[in-house]
């Protein structure tokens, strides 16, 4: 079937309106109509080519909510009408060792990721910046009542990718959470650690953000362009995550690390993020990675969402907005997170 989507061309090139071909509602599919899809930082990384050569034309969009029009035969945990989500992986081998232990988005076989991936069988997936996106049911989650759909769909991504270290590193009542860089992720890793139990500190460019900071949840805020900060705040967290999309100098922020403390880099920035044996072993710290999470925990972080009352801070767009709201996310011009409007596609 043919679809409305947004594409970019080549890399680099501004985003425009296109059509594409989605497979037929397969026995195990489900057909979304639609509603919201997020922008993240990954979208502007891929269609810019800072990850290397993509599978041009592509249709960004890993935080998708809409609503199901259709199911497959063999279906049983999603019904039409529906609310439900999409992430960012659409399959994946579910027979390795990273499937069986619910880590799919580390599957050995390679995942397939929601866009700029082959699927299996054999075409490009395409994401969400589009009117109707056909997937495997095991891939898509529930939208728990009670949540706003626009304000959601930033959880798909940027709430599971802190959600999923907060957790595996233990962050709760008793510890000390940094969160670098506000935003997208950045206001989602401090709502939820925050509802977690964390003292939770925002490390920000600057204080212009401040305010906000503190009425989603941080205890207390820094500018990281202060010097004194790094001195003032020097051994005394026991988890950071870094959402920077940038290089940001890892041996400074290593330095504000308790003893055992872990920094987990969920920033994907092109470059490489040097960094200093004597950084780590001074105080036996750790420097770790995370992708964003498996479909049992990303089911589990929706329904915690829901529970605790926390979505997204968005500001919901139309489609021909796209191009002017990857300039401002390029800026850190973004509260929090741009949503599209996919009724406007
Ligand atoms: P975003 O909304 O642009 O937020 C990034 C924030 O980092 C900015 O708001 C800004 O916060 C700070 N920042 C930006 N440039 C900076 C610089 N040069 N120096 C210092 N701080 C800077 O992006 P996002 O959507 O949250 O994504 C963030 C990164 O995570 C991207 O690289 C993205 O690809 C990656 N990502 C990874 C995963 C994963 O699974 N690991 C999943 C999703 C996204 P302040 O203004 O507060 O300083
Ligand atoms: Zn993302
Ligand atoms: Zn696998």
């Amino acid at each position: 079937m043919q679809v409305n989507a947004y594409a970019a061309p080549k890399a680099g090139a501004p985003l425009a309106p296109t059509t594409i071909e989605r497979r037929e509602v397969g026995a195990n599919d489900v057909l979304i109509d639609i509603e919201y899809a997020g922008i993240c930082h990954s979208d502007i990384h891929t269609v810019n080519g800072d990850w290397g050569p993509q599978p041009f034309p592509v249709v960004p969009g890993h935080e998708i909510v809409g609503t199901v029009t259709e199911v497959g035969e063999a279906v049983t945990h999603h019904k039409v009408g529906d609310r439900v989500g999409v992430g960012c992986m659409v399959n994946a081998c579910r027979e390795c060792a990273s499937c069986l232990r619910g880590d799919e988005q580390y599957c050995l076989n390679g995942m397939i990721g929601t866009y700029a991936a082959t699927d299996r069988d054999g075409t490009t997936t395409q994401g969400g910046y589009s009117t109707r996106v056909v997937v495997d049911a095991n891939f898509v989650l529930s939208i728990p009542e009670g949540l706003d759909p626009a304000a959601a769909a930033p959880l798909l991504c940027a709430g599971i990718t802190t959600y999923t270290p907060l957790k595996h590193w233990d962050a709760g009542p008793g510890t000390k959470v940094a969160v670098v860089g506000l935003g997208g992720l950045g206001h989602m890793g401090v709502k939820i650690a925050h509802a977690l139990g964390a003292e939770v500190t925002v490390l920000s460019q600057s204080l212009k953000k401040q305010e906000d900071g503190l009425r989603l949840g941080a205890d207390h805020y820094y500018a990281t362009s202060d010097p004194d900060t790094f001195e003032a705040l020097a051994g005394s967290f026991d988890l950071i995550i870094n959402t920077v999309s940038a290089g940001i100098d890892v041996n400074a922020y290593l330095g504000l690390l308790a003893v055992d403390g872990t920094l987990v880099n969920v920033g994907a920035p092109p470059e490489p993020l040097p960094v200093n044996a004597m950084s780590l072993i001074g105080a036996r710290r750790s420097f770790a990675g995370s992708m964003i999470g498996g479909i049992a925990i990303t089911q589990e972080m929706l329904d915690f969402c829901a529970e605790h009352g926390i979505t997204s801070e968005v500001e919901v767009i139309a489609a021909d907005q796209i191009n002017e709201a990857y300039e401002r996310v390029l800026a850190s011009d973004v509260r929090y997170r741009f949503v599209i409007d996919t009724s406007t596609i």
